[in-house]
């Protein structure tokens, strides 16, 4: 079950990652989990899209060419890559590991097939999927995001499907019913359970 947590006594950093359709609102969740707690490590992906408005080199992603994007891929310094929508993605290997060596549980937001890399190569990550409420709540957000051209957005609709039908591969589901929920039970699941709580 997903509730079991063998390893948990250990208190052995843990990696975690997070995937869910586009449009879910993984990074309002993901920006609510980082006010609540600091200490985790969030894995800074390269990709090779053009940033969008606001998105800030270094901060968002790491925005590279094909050329070096390729370089990094073949020098073994993405722990997991993927195409998605026509771009390519990938984790940075060092910083995730230097994180979890120093004892900071690291979180990747990153799509399915990346999901599924990281399985392979390290069976002791924990998958998390974010579920939208219904499937009617997402194609409402994806279309009202206003920031895509329609026909990526239905490309984006056909993917989101893919990844939705995919969810038992997943360790444990969040429902983003609402933000703050979310995020209270995404940072139990990366923390574990009484270690949670920023003191405020
Ligand atoms: P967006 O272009 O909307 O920022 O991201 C598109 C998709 O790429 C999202 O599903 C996001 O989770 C995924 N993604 C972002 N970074 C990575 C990464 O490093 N690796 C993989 N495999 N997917 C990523």
């Amino acid at each position: 079950t997903p509730s079991g947590e063998p390893g948990s006594t250990t208190r052995r950093p843990r990696l975690t990652v997070f995937s869910g359709p586009s449009g879910v609102g993984k990074s309002s969740v993901l920006a609510e989990l980082r006010r609540l707690n600091p200490d985790i490590f969030f894995s800074v992906s390269v990709t090779t899209r053009s940033p969008r408005p606001g998105e800030v080199d270094g901060v968002h992603y790491h925005f590279v060419d094909p050329a070096e994007f390729q370089r990094m891929a073949l020098a073994g310094e993405l722990l997991e890559h993927a195409e998605y929508a026509g771009n390519q993605y990938g984790t940075p290997r060092g910083p995730v590991e230097a994180a979890l060596a120093a004892g900071r549980p690291a979180l990747l937001e990153i799509e399915l097939q990346g999901a599924r890399q990281v399985r392979r190569a390290m069976p002791e990550a924990q998958l998390v999927m974010l579920l939208p409420p219904s499937w009617e709540d997402l194609v409402h957000r994806l279309s009202g995001r206003g920031t895509e051209e329609p026909a990526l957005v239905a490309r984006r609709l056909a993917v989101a499907r893919q990844e939705l039908d995919a969810r038992d591969e997943f360790d444990a589901t969040v429902v983003n019913t609402d933000v703050r929920t979310a995020a209270a039970k995404l940072l139990t699941l990366v923390v574990g359970p009484g270690l949670s709580t920023n003191a405020c």
